[in-house]
């Protein structure tokens, strides 16, 4: 599948060398089919508890949807925690969204021990009312995170204006996400464990499967490999032995900006997002660059026209341009991609529901990278034969059938 059109920020960024290619070893405990962020996280903890593990990407390391990625790292959910409440129940909907939180955490700490830096800076989130009609929702979700312990403030339009050059009828500031480079992020978690418990195959394609009493034999453009157990970390591409039947596959659109000068209007360089779906989300980079994105299209694929991605990119820059007419906005890049969002907008973590050595790390949806940190655990643990109480929480067997 074409996971994206245009010019990407992130790739453009990362043109590095390949990861040196090691022998491949007769056995691997866990082989990780997949080298986006959701790959990379996952070697890290299975390479924290010793294991082998061969990670094989057909492309590049970080090359999939995770190049297309924002770099946006919020607890908040797609689906508000009321929302979630109603649709889970109290305690498994709270402990999602506390998951969430230590995840961000644990991407911070997982950056800080790279060797290259992949950017994370610890932001504040500006969840915006995008209609009067709104701020209900807003208010009920302002007095369930503060009854739960999330650290949340609550402004009226008044206060808004008193630090931002936009006018909205209300917002909630939550504290602690980030943001981060993703394509660093993959890339530099696998160089750092690049030769050690783990071997990166990039430019090999996985082609399929074959369970034997012993272990799983994994056929590949680049040979036969054997393993314990696999881990597919595929993204919205398609996950061998399993049919989505509650995911959909629409089309997003995302722009970076020239680096701006001054961005003093733009108080503490908060995360923005808003509660119209689907929404407008943004934030700054290091080097002053603008990202946004969002003018979700419920149509599959990515459109092929420049012209036709770079008149949504326009559409996208005129809405920045309204919350900060102040500022001058040049489009230096402009992309169009699939994103996968599950239906009730959680991600699918989990053991296939009748394959005992085949896992899934399938992060749909706009936290996408936070999903992919708590699903990382969630199978080191399922892996290691630990019990897990979070993996119902995730688990396939909820929304999607297997085929096999
Ligand atoms: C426009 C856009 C903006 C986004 N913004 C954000 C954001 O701000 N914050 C956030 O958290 N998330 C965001 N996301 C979501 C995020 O990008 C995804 O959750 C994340 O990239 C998924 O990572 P992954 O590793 O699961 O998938 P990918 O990065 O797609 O990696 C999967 C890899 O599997 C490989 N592969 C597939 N099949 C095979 C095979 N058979 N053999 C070998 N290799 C194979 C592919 O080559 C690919 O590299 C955004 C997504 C889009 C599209």
């Amino acid at each position: 599948m074409n996971l994206y059109n245009g010019k990407l920020l992130w790739a453009e960024e990362n043109q590095e060398p390949p990861f040196a290619r090691s022998e491949i070893l007769d056995h691997y405990d866990v082989i990780i089919v997949g080298g986006g962020i959701s790959g990379a996280l996952c070697a890290y903890s299975l390479a924290a508890e010793g294991l082998s593990v061969a990670v094989i990407d057909r492309g590049t390391v970080g090359g999939g949807s995770t190049s297309a990625n924002m770099g946006l790292l919020q607890y908040s959910s797609d689906i508000m925690l009321h929302e979630l409440i109603e649709q889970i129940g109290r305690d498994k909907a709270i402990r999602f969204y506390k998951l969430c939180q230590q995840a961000l955490n644990q991407l911070h700490e997982i950056a800080d021990t790279l060797d290259v830096s992949a950017e994370f800076t610890r932001r504040n989130s500006l969840y915006f009312a995008s209609e009067r009609s709104h701020v209900d929702r807003l208010k009920k979700e302002y007095d369930l995170l503060t009854a739960h312990g999330f650290k949340v403030d609550y402004w009226t339009q008044d206060d808004l204006l008193s630090y931002y050059p936009f006018s909205k009828p209300a917002a909630l500031i939550t504290y602690r996400d980030a943001e981060v480079n993703p394509v660093r992020l993959s890339r530099g978690i696998l160089h750092k464990l690049n030769g050690r418990h783990v071997h990166i195959f990039e430019h090999v394609h996985v082609t399929g499967i074959e369970e034997t009493v012993h272990h799983l034999k994994v056929h590949t453009s680049a040979g036969l490999f054997q393993c314990s157990q696999v881990i597919f970390a595929t993204g919205y591409d398609t996950a061998p032995g399993l049919t989505g039947t509650r995911m959909n596959l629409t089309r997003s659109y995302a722009i970076a900006t020239e680096p701006v000068d001054d961005l003093s209007c733009w108080k503490d360089r908060v995360l923005i997002w808003e509660t119209r779906r689907p929404y407008l989300y943004l934030r700054t980079t290091p080097d002053g660059r603008i990202i946004a994105g969002g003018l979700d299209e419920d149509k599959p694929g990515t459109p092929h026209s420049d012209a036709f991605i770079h008149k949504r990119a326009e559409n996208i820059k005129q809405e920045v341009h309204q919350l900060f007419p102040m500022l001058n906005l040049k489009i230096a890049f402009a992309w169009a991609a699939v994103f996968g969002q599950s239906v009730d907008s959680l991600p699918f973590i989990g053991r296939h529901p009748s394959k005992e050595r085949i896992y899934y790390l399938l992060g749909y949806g706009g936290n996408g990278t936070v999903y992919s940190m708590v699903g990382a655990h969630i199978l080191r643990d399922l892996i290691m034969g630990r019990p897990n109480p979070d993996a119902d929480i995730v688990k396939l067997a909820r929304g999607i059938d297997s085929t096999e």
